[in-house]
């Protein structure tokens, strides 16, 4: 099964306790559509500038990501700059430069409108709602976002939530959204707008799932060697819906199944920088290190 993937392609300057590295590929749709094509294969939606390097198109299609909807115009590509302290869990940004991503009009190709399962990793709300527009017959759509799209566009990312079966958060842009300390609240406000189920991920200490009347929690991994975090929300997604098309169910045991692959995916994004731990991954160490997951958390 495949699955359609919409965000940001970008460069990234990301600075971690253990390093530095500058114009790094980076952006939501890049690590979603990578971690996804461990289960399924994703097509990816987005816009690059003239500056976007061969050499990172063809590391997507040696991912067997289909590249129809990958736009590139004259400009720069997106880019983003941020730094880690020693908690890691979340980036402070230092700059946002949206550049090309300003001219998007997040077409989606003909041959990707059928999609049945969709990802709308984060990027502007507008965009994201274009997509759904364009869509023929979509089952589960999931959605991401972050703090610079709650503060600059909180109206049209109100209107996503209510077209989407699940929506992803991690914690404390739940607490900014719904504007309340209590992470069980913000499930619940955001599950009376219209989403199934509601994600909330707690950075190394995993994720937890809610859904009328009913939660599950899904432990981290315990990492030995930790280098650069980024991505890791969008690999989490990744593996979650790529998992989840790959085996065309989603019932609740097959959504707990798929977070905690999601899990196993960011962790090992976050062994180091950029894309690198991802492009040297494969699929016997996902199973391996989900099985390891599964004896963690047995009782
Ligand atoms: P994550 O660490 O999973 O939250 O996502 C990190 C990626 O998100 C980086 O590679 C950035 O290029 C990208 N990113 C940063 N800010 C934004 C934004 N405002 N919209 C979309 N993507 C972004």
């Amino acid at each position: 099964m495949d699955v359609l993937i919409i965000g940001t392609v970008g460069y990234d300057n990301v600075q971690t306790p253990f390093g530095k590295r500058e114009r790094a590929l980076g952006g939501s749709a890049s690590y979603a559509s990578v971690a996804a094509s461990f289960f399924a294969k994703p097509s990816m939606v987005a816009i690059v500038g003239e500056d976007f390097e061969e050499k990172h198109k063809q590391l997507f299609l040696s991912k067997q990501i289909s590249l129809h909807g990958l736009k590139q115009v004259p400009g720069k590509t997106f880019a983003w700059g941020g730094k880690y302290e020693f908690d890691m869990n979340e980036a402070k940004t230092e700059f946002t430069d949206l550049n090309t991503l300003l001219q998007f009009d997040a077409h989606v190709p003909e041959q990707y409108r059928n999609a049945k399962y969709v990802f709308l990793a984060n990027t502007d709300p507008v965009l994201q709602l274009k997509v759904i527009e364009q869509l023929k017959n979509p089952e589960f759509i999931v959605l991401d976002t972050m703090n610079f799209w709650i503060q600059t566009k909180k109206e049209d990312l109100l209107k996503v939530i209510s077209k989407v079966d699940v929506l992803l958060l991690n914690d404390g842009e739940a607490r900014m959204l719904f504007n309340t300390v209590n992470l069980l609240q913000a499930a619940q406000q955001a599950l009376k707008l219209g989403p199934k189920y509601v994600i909330i991920k707690k950075g190394e200490h995993g994720a937890l799932l809610f859904s009328d009347g009913k939660h599950f929690s899904a432990p981290g991994y315990p990492l030995e060697v930790i280098k650069d975090p980024t991505g890791c929300g969008d690999c989490f997604a990744g593996g979650f819906i790529g998992y989840l098309a790959k085996h065309n169910k989603v019932d609740e045991p097959s959504l707990r199944r798929a977070i905690v692959y999601g899990s196993v995916i960011a962790s090992f994004n976050a062994e180091d920088f950029s894309l690198d731990r991802m492009t040297r991954l494969d699929s016997s160490e996902i199973e391996k290190r989900f099985l390891e997951m599964k004896d963690i958390r047995e009782f």
